[in-house]
Protein backbone atom coordinates (compact mmCIF):
# COMPACT_ATOMS: atom_id res chain seq x y z
CA UNK A 1 0.00 0.00 0.00
CA UNK A 2 1.24 3.47 -0.96
CA UNK A 3 1.02 6.35 1.47
CA UNK A 4 0.30 9.52 0.06
CA UNK A 5 1.33 12.69 0.90
CA UNK A 6 -0.66 15.16 -0.07
CA UNK A 7 0.17 18.80 0.47
CA UNK A 8 -1.53 21.01 2.63
CA UNK A 9 -3.82 24.28 1.55
CA UNK A 10 -3.95 27.38 2.48
CA UNK A 11 -4.69 27.87 5.87
CA UNK A 12 -6.10 31.48 6.04
CA UNK A 13 -9.06 30.45 3.27
CA UNK A 14 -9.49 27.00 4.51
CA UNK A 15 -10.31 28.76 7.54
CA UNK A 16 -12.19 31.34 5.58
CA UNK A 17 -15.91 30.46 5.66
CA UNK A 18 -18.06 30.93 2.58
CA UNK A 19 -20.23 34.21 2.12
CA UNK A 20 -23.38 33.26 4.88
CA UNK A 21 -25.57 34.68 1.59
CA UNK A 22 -24.00 31.87 -0.43
CA UNK A 23 -25.21 29.43 2.41
CA UNK A 24 -28.98 30.62 1.96
CA UNK A 25 -28.50 30.81 -2.11
CA UNK A 26 -27.58 27.10 -1.79
CA UNK A 27 -30.70 25.84 -0.17
CA UNK A 28 -33.04 28.31 -2.35
CA UNK A 29 -31.28 26.85 -5.99
CA UNK A 30 -32.42 23.09 -4.74
CA UNK A 31 -36.10 24.37 -4.35
CA UNK A 32 -38.23 25.40 -7.33
CA UNK A 33 -40.45 27.97 -6.47
CA UNK A 34 -38.42 29.59 -3.82
CA UNK A 35 -39.08 33.30 -3.44
CA UNK A 36 -35.42 34.73 -3.71
CA UNK A 37 -34.96 38.19 -1.39
CA UNK A 38 -31.62 37.08 -0.11
CA UNK A 39 -29.43 38.27 -3.65
CA UNK A 40 -28.94 41.76 -4.97
CA UNK A 41 -29.70 41.36 -8.20
CA UNK A 42 -31.98 43.58 -10.16
CA UNK A 43 -35.27 41.22 -11.55
CA UNK A 44 -34.97 43.66 -14.47
CA UNK A 45 -33.75 42.48 -17.96
CA UNK A 46 -30.44 44.19 -19.53
CA UNK A 47 -31.60 46.86 -21.42
CA UNK A 48 -32.46 45.45 -24.87
CA UNK A 49 -29.95 48.19 -26.75
CA UNK A 50 -27.43 47.22 -24.35
CA UNK A 51 -27.65 43.30 -25.48
CA UNK A 52 -28.29 44.05 -29.19
CA UNK A 53 -24.80 46.04 -28.82
CA UNK A 54 -22.81 43.07 -27.69
CA UNK A 55 -24.44 40.70 -30.28
CA UNK A 56 -23.58 42.87 -32.79
CA UNK A 57 -20.46 43.05 -31.69
CA UNK A 58 -19.62 39.36 -31.05
CA UNK A 59 -20.68 39.33 -34.86
CA UNK A 60 -18.31 41.55 -36.04
CA UNK A 61 -15.48 39.49 -34.71
CA UNK A 62 -15.03 41.38 -31.48
CA UNK A 63 -13.81 38.25 -29.76
CA UNK A 64 -10.16 38.20 -28.70
CA UNK A 65 -8.41 39.65 -25.46
CA UNK A 66 -8.52 42.92 -24.58
CA UNK A 67 -5.95 45.29 -23.05
CA UNK A 68 -5.45 44.55 -19.14
CA UNK A 69 -6.78 47.44 -18.30
CA UNK A 70 -9.69 46.98 -20.64
CA UNK A 71 -10.92 48.57 -23.97
CA UNK A 72 -9.33 52.24 -24.42
CA UNK A 73 -12.53 53.10 -25.86
CA UNK A 74 -13.99 51.98 -22.79
CA UNK A 75 -12.05 53.40 -20.26
CA UNK A 76 -12.63 57.18 -22.08
CA UNK A 77 -16.39 56.57 -21.51
CA UNK A 78 -15.53 55.63 -18.47
CA UNK A 79 -13.49 58.96 -17.66
CA UNK A 80 -16.59 61.24 -18.78
CA UNK A 81 -19.13 59.05 -16.78
CA UNK A 82 -16.79 59.92 -14.01
CA UNK A 83 -16.73 63.77 -14.52
CA UNK A 84 -20.49 64.08 -15.49
CA UNK A 85 -21.67 61.53 -12.66
CA UNK A 86 -19.05 61.56 -9.58
CA UNK A 87 -17.30 65.04 -10.28
CA UNK A 88 -14.11 63.03 -10.79
CA UNK A 89 -11.51 64.02 -13.23
CA UNK A 90 -9.47 60.70 -13.73
CA UNK A 91 -7.53 59.99 -17.16
CA UNK A 92 -7.78 56.94 -19.31
CA UNK A 93 -4.93 55.23 -17.64
CA UNK A 94 -5.91 55.51 -14.15
CA UNK A 95 -8.85 53.29 -15.00
CA UNK A 96 -8.81 49.49 -15.01
CA UNK A 97 -12.05 47.40 -16.20
CA UNK A 98 -12.48 44.92 -13.99
CA UNK A 99 -14.67 41.36 -13.71
CA UNK A 100 -17.31 43.23 -11.84
CA UNK A 101 -16.79 46.00 -8.79
CA UNK A 102 -15.59 42.88 -6.91
CA UNK A 103 -12.83 42.58 -9.56
CA UNK A 104 -11.77 45.13 -9.46
CA UNK A 105 -11.90 46.08 -5.46
CA UNK A 106 -10.05 42.64 -4.80
CA UNK A 107 -7.69 43.67 -7.32
CA UNK A 108 -6.87 46.78 -5.85
CA UNK A 109 -6.68 44.60 -2.45
CA UNK A 110 -3.92 42.99 -3.92
CA UNK A 111 -2.02 45.81 -5.41
CA UNK A 112 -1.70 48.16 -2.11
CA UNK A 113 -1.26 45.25 0.72
CA UNK A 114 1.66 43.81 2.34
CA UNK A 115 1.16 40.76 4.73
CA UNK A 116 -0.41 42.07 8.03
CA UNK A 117 -1.41 45.40 6.88
CA UNK A 118 -5.19 46.25 8.52
CA UNK A 119 -7.62 46.96 6.54
CA UNK A 120 -10.72 48.75 8.12
CA UNK A 121 -14.13 47.70 7.14
CA UNK A 122 -17.53 48.22 8.04
CA UNK A 123 -19.76 46.18 10.16
CA UNK A 124 -22.33 45.55 8.80
CA UNK A 125 -20.83 45.53 5.22
CA UNK A 126 -20.31 43.08 1.93
CA UNK A 127 -19.02 40.32 3.23
CA UNK A 128 -16.92 39.71 0.39
CA UNK A 129 -14.10 42.34 1.36
CA UNK A 130 -13.18 39.96 4.55
CA UNK A 131 -12.95 37.14 1.75
CA UNK A 132 -10.64 39.13 -0.39
CA UNK A 133 -8.40 39.98 2.82
CA UNK A 134 -8.23 35.73 2.99
CA UNK A 135 -5.78 35.54 -0.27
CA UNK A 136 -4.88 39.29 -0.37
CA UNK A 137 -2.75 38.67 3.39
CA UNK A 138 -4.73 42.17 4.62
CA UNK A 139 -5.93 41.75 8.52
CA UNK A 140 -9.55 42.77 8.64
CA UNK A 141 -10.40 45.44 11.34
CA UNK A 142 -14.39 45.84 11.70
CA UNK A 143 -15.84 49.32 12.60
CA UNK A 144 -19.56 49.61 13.90
CA UNK A 145 -22.50 51.10 11.61
CA UNK A 146 -25.19 50.98 14.64
CA UNK A 147 -28.47 51.01 14.25
CA UNK A 148 -29.48 53.19 16.17
CA UNK A 149 -27.06 56.35 14.43
CA UNK A 150 -28.72 55.43 11.16
CA UNK A 151 -26.10 53.23 10.47
CA UNK A 152 -23.52 56.08 9.96
CA UNK A 153 -19.85 55.43 10.98
CA UNK A 154 -18.61 57.22 13.94
CA UNK A 155 -15.15 59.07 12.65
CA UNK A 156 -13.71 59.28 16.69
CA UNK A 157 -14.30 55.39 16.85
CA UNK A 158 -12.77 54.77 13.58
CA UNK A 159 -9.45 56.84 14.52
CA UNK A 160 -9.40 54.63 17.86
CA UNK A 161 -9.45 51.65 15.50
CA UNK A 162 -6.25 52.93 13.40
CA UNK A 163 -2.81 51.67 14.56
CA UNK A 164 0.79 51.87 12.94
CA UNK A 165 -0.14 48.61 10.45
CA UNK A 166 -3.30 50.46 9.20
CA UNK A 167 -3.24 50.97 5.58
CA UNK A 168 -6.87 51.01 4.10
CA UNK A 169 -10.11 52.87 5.42
CA UNK A 170 -13.10 51.20 3.23
CA UNK A 171 -16.32 52.92 3.05
CA UNK A 172 -19.17 51.88 1.26
CA UNK A 173 -21.52 54.45 0.39
CA UNK A 174 -24.63 53.89 -0.67
CA UNK A 175 -24.05 50.83 1.22
CA UNK A 176 -24.92 47.43 0.89
CA UNK A 177 -26.78 46.10 3.47
CA UNK A 178 -27.94 49.36 5.05
CA UNK A 179 -28.98 51.13 2.33
CA UNK A 180 -27.50 54.38 3.95
CA UNK A 181 -26.34 57.22 2.12
CA UNK A 182 -23.45 58.63 3.87
CA UNK A 183 -23.98 63.05 4.16
CA UNK A 184 -21.08 64.73 2.37
CA UNK A 185 -19.75 65.59 5.72
CA UNK A 186 -19.08 62.58 6.85
CA UNK A 187 -17.81 61.92 3.52
CA UNK A 188 -15.32 64.89 4.09
CA UNK A 189 -14.41 63.67 7.62
CA UNK A 190 -13.63 60.06 6.57
CA UNK A 191 -11.51 61.44 3.67
CA UNK A 192 -10.07 63.85 6.16
CA UNK A 193 -9.25 61.07 8.60
CA UNK A 194 -7.23 58.97 5.85
CA UNK A 195 -4.93 61.97 5.09
CA UNK A 196 -4.46 62.53 8.98
CA UNK A 197 -3.52 59.22 9.40
CA UNK A 198 -1.68 58.52 5.71
CA UNK A 199 -3.64 55.64 4.71
CA UNK A 200 -5.79 54.64 1.65
CA UNK A 201 -9.51 55.54 1.47
CA UNK A 202 -11.02 53.20 -0.68
CA UNK A 203 -14.74 53.81 -1.83
CA UNK A 204 -17.27 51.34 -2.84
CA UNK A 205 -19.46 53.29 -5.02
CA UNK A 206 -21.21 50.20 -6.42
CA UNK A 207 -24.14 51.68 -6.26
CA UNK A 208 -23.62 56.02 -6.63
CA UNK A 209 -26.93 55.73 -8.97
CA UNK A 210 -29.03 53.80 -7.12
CA UNK A 211 -30.01 56.92 -4.57
CA UNK A 212 -33.91 57.31 -3.84
CA UNK A 213 -33.05 60.88 -1.23
CA UNK A 214 -29.81 62.68 -0.43
CA UNK A 215 -26.35 63.63 -2.38
CA UNK A 216 -24.07 61.16 -2.93
CA UNK A 217 -20.52 62.67 -2.65
CA UNK A 218 -17.29 60.82 -4.21
CA UNK A 219 -14.27 61.45 -2.18
CA UNK A 220 -12.17 61.39 -5.18
CA UNK A 221 -13.70 64.36 -6.51
CA UNK A 222 -12.27 66.90 -3.75
CA UNK A 223 -9.36 64.23 -2.20
CA UNK A 224 -6.80 64.62 -5.41
CA UNK A 225 -3.40 63.52 -3.51
CA UNK A 226 -3.26 59.63 -4.86
CA UNK A 227 -4.78 58.15 -1.56
CA UNK A 228 -8.48 57.72 -2.70
CA UNK A 229 -9.05 54.22 -4.91
CA UNK A 230 -12.77 54.55 -6.10
CA UNK A 231 -15.10 51.32 -6.95
CA UNK A 232 -17.87 51.30 -9.52
CA UNK A 233 -20.04 48.10 -11.39
CA UNK A 234 -22.32 48.05 -14.25
CA UNK A 235 -23.92 45.07 -12.56
CA UNK A 236 -26.23 47.18 -10.32
CA UNK A 237 -27.48 50.24 -12.01
CA UNK A 238 -27.73 48.27 -15.89
CA UNK A 239 -28.99 45.09 -14.53
CA UNK A 240 -25.89 43.51 -15.82
CA UNK A 241 -24.97 40.94 -13.24
CA UNK A 242 -23.89 38.79 -15.28
CA UNK A 243 -21.82 40.27 -17.46
CA UNK A 244 -19.24 41.03 -15.05
CA UNK A 245 -18.49 44.44 -16.40
CA UNK A 246 -16.75 46.85 -13.70
CA UNK A 247 -14.12 49.38 -13.00
CA UNK A 248 -11.95 50.91 -10.00
CA UNK A 249 -9.79 54.39 -10.66
CA UNK A 250 -7.04 55.10 -8.54
CA UNK A 251 -3.79 57.30 -9.35
CA UNK A 252 -1.14 55.94 -12.00
CA UNK A 253 0.93 54.15 -9.31
CA UNK A 254 -1.75 52.20 -7.81
CA UNK A 255 -3.37 51.79 -10.98
CA UNK A 256 0.05 50.60 -12.59
CA UNK A 257 -0.32 47.69 -9.95
CA UNK A 258 -4.02 46.63 -10.04
CA UNK A 259 -3.45 46.22 -14.10
CA UNK A 260 -0.43 44.00 -13.15
CA UNK A 261 -2.99 41.96 -10.54
CA UNK A 262 -5.54 41.98 -13.83
CA UNK A 263 -3.19 40.63 -16.32
CA UNK A 264 -2.33 37.76 -14.04
CA UNK A 265 -5.67 36.72 -13.08
CA UNK A 266 -7.68 37.11 -15.82
CA UNK A 267 -6.06 38.63 -18.79
CA UNK A 268 -8.78 40.96 -19.35
CA UNK A 269 -13.18 41.48 -18.81
CA UNK A 270 -14.46 39.49 -21.84
CA UNK A 271 -14.28 41.56 -24.99
CA UNK A 272 -17.93 41.41 -25.77
CA UNK A 273 -18.89 42.55 -22.26
CA UNK A 274 -16.98 45.40 -22.66
CA UNK A 275 -18.93 46.48 -25.69
CA UNK A 276 -22.09 46.04 -23.68
CA UNK A 277 -20.97 48.30 -21.02
CA UNK A 278 -20.13 51.14 -23.59
CA UNK A 279 -23.56 50.99 -24.59
CA UNK A 280 -24.61 51.30 -21.20
CA UNK A 281 -22.60 54.69 -20.96
CA UNK A 282 -23.85 56.15 -24.38
CA UNK A 283 -26.97 54.92 -24.47
CA UNK A 284 -30.45 56.53 -23.21
CA UNK A 285 -31.25 56.56 -19.55
CA UNK A 286 -34.64 56.03 -18.87
CA UNK A 287 -34.25 52.71 -18.49
CA UNK A 288 -31.73 53.55 -15.48
CA UNK A 289 -34.59 56.12 -14.66
CA UNK A 290 -37.38 53.35 -14.73
CA UNK A 291 -35.19 50.81 -12.25
CA UNK A 292 -34.30 53.58 -9.31
CA UNK A 293 -37.99 54.68 -9.43
CA UNK A 294 -39.34 50.96 -9.24
CA UNK A 295 -37.03 50.35 -6.27
CA UNK A 296 -37.81 53.14 -4.80
CA UNK A 297 -41.40 52.29 -5.25
CA UNK A 298 -40.62 48.71 -3.37
CA UNK A 299 -39.05 50.32 -1.02
CA UNK A 300 -41.46 52.68 0.59
CA UNK A 301 -44.33 49.38 -0.03
CA UNK A 302 -41.89 47.15 1.71
CA UNK A 303 -40.96 49.48 4.40
CA UNK A 304 -44.80 49.93 4.93
CA UNK A 305 -45.19 46.33 5.80
CA UNK A 306 -42.28 46.06 8.14
CA UNK A 307 -43.56 48.68 10.48
CA UNK A 308 -46.52 47.73 10.20
CA UNK A 309 -45.05 44.48 11.80
CA UNK A 310 -42.85 46.29 13.98
CA UNK A 311 -39.93 44.66 12.75
CA UNK A 312 -38.19 48.00 10.18
CA UNK A 313 -34.88 48.66 11.35
CA UNK A 314 -34.15 51.44 8.44
CA UNK A 315 -35.82 53.27 5.71
CA UNK A 316 -33.06 53.04 2.51
CA UNK A 317 -32.05 56.29 0.94
CA UNK A 318 -30.15 54.43 -1.54
CA UNK A 319 -29.24 50.68 -2.62
CA UNK A 320 -31.82 48.40 -2.90
CA UNK A 321 -31.96 46.85 0.43
CA UNK A 322 -33.97 47.12 3.91
CA UNK A 323 -33.21 45.18 6.96
CA UNK A 324 -35.69 43.77 9.56
CA UNK A 325 -35.32 42.81 12.77
CA UNK A 326 -35.59 39.18 13.59
CA UNK A 327 -34.84 39.38 17.33
CA UNK A 328 -38.23 38.00 18.41
CA UNK A 329 -37.55 35.07 16.94
CA UNK A 330 -36.13 32.27 19.22
CA UNK A 331 -33.67 31.46 16.62
CA UNK A 332 -31.61 33.68 15.99
CA UNK A 333 -30.46 35.53 12.47
CA UNK A 334 -28.89 32.68 10.83
CA UNK A 335 -31.03 30.02 12.01
CA UNK A 336 -34.38 31.91 11.34
CA UNK A 337 -32.83 32.52 7.75
CA UNK A 338 -32.39 28.72 7.40
CA UNK A 339 -35.49 28.45 8.80
CA UNK A 340 -37.58 30.76 6.63
CA UNK A 341 -35.96 29.40 3.62
CA UNK A 342 -37.03 25.93 4.47
CA UNK A 343 -40.40 25.95 5.62
CA UNK A 344 -41.57 28.97 3.78
CA UNK A 345 -39.50 28.92 0.81
CA UNK A 346 -38.00 32.53 1.18
CA UNK A 347 -34.64 33.15 0.85
CA UNK A 348 -33.30 36.33 2.85
CA UNK A 349 -29.56 36.91 4.08
CA UNK A 350 -29.04 36.86 7.69
CA UNK A 351 -27.37 39.82 9.67
CA UNK A 352 -24.72 37.67 10.70
CA UNK A 353 -23.26 37.19 7.03
CA UNK A 354 -22.02 40.79 7.22
CA UNK A 355 -20.63 41.05 10.60
CA UNK A 356 -21.70 41.31 14.14
CA UNK A 357 -23.65 44.74 14.68
CA UNK A 358 -26.44 42.92 12.45
CA UNK A 359 -26.78 40.06 14.04
CA UNK A 360 -30.26 40.45 15.33
CA UNK A 361 -31.60 41.33 11.97
CA UNK A 362 -31.89 40.08 8.05
CA UNK A 363 -31.56 41.65 4.82
CA UNK A 364 -34.17 41.42 1.83
CA UNK A 365 -33.01 42.55 -1.35
CA UNK A 366 -35.74 45.02 -3.22
CA UNK A 367 -34.24 43.82 -6.22
CA UNK A 368 -36.29 41.02 -6.36
CA UNK A 369 -40.65 41.63 -7.89
CA UNK A 370 -43.26 43.17 -6.37
CA UNK A 371 -45.30 40.40 -6.07
CA UNK A 372 -41.75 38.42 -4.59
CA UNK A 373 -41.56 41.15 -1.78
CA UNK A 374 -45.52 41.23 -0.93
CA UNK A 375 -45.33 37.28 -0.72
CA UNK A 376 -42.47 36.87 0.94
CA UNK A 377 -42.40 39.71 3.52
CA UNK A 378 -45.41 38.27 4.81
CA UNK A 379 -44.63 34.90 4.83
CA UNK A 380 -41.18 36.31 7.00
CA UNK A 381 -44.16 37.61 9.31
CA UNK A 382 -45.68 34.95 9.60
CA UNK A 383 -42.97 33.24 10.87
CA UNK A 384 -41.19 35.21 13.17
CA UNK A 385 -44.57 34.59 14.68
CA UNK A 386 -44.04 30.93 14.50
CA UNK A 387 -40.78 30.89 15.80
CA UNK A 388 -41.31 33.78 18.73
CA UNK A 389 -39.36 33.07 21.52
N1 LIG B 1 -19.64 46.23 -3.62
C1 LIG B 1 -20.76 45.98 -2.95
C2 LIG B 1 -21.02 46.72 -1.68
C3 LIG B 1 -21.67 45.03 -3.42
O1 LIG B 1 -22.81 44.81 -2.74
C4 LIG B 1 -21.37 44.34 -4.61
C5 LIG B 1 -22.28 43.28 -5.10
O2 LIG B 1 -23.21 42.86 -4.49
C6 LIG B 1 -20.20 44.66 -5.28
C7 LIG B 1 -19.34 45.59 -4.75
C8 LIG B 1 -19.75 43.98 -6.55
O3 LIG B 1 -20.68 43.83 -7.51
P1 LIG B 1 -20.35 43.11 -8.88
O4 LIG B 1 -19.06 42.40 -8.75
O5 LIG B 1 -21.49 42.20 -9.13
O6 LIG B 1 -20.27 44.18 -9.88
Amino acid sequence: MTTRTVPSVSSSVSELGHSGIREVVNIALTMPGCIRLEVGEPNFPTPSHIVEAAVASARSGNVRYTGSAGLLSLREKVVRKLAAVNHIEAQANEINIGAGGIGGIAAAFAAILNPGDEVLLPDPGWPNYRMMLAWAHGVAVGYPLRPEAGFLPDVDEISALITPRTKVLVINSPSNPTGTVFPPSLIEELTALAVEHRIFLLSDECYDELIFEGEHLSPASFCTDGRVISAYTFSKTYAMTGWRVGYVVADQRVSDNITKVLESNSSCVPAVSQKAAEAALDGPRDQVMAMVNAYRTRRDRCADLLKEAGILINRPSGAFYLMADVSSSRLGAREFAFSLVRNKAVGVAPGTAFGQVASHAVRISLASSDADLMEGIGRLVQHLGETAG
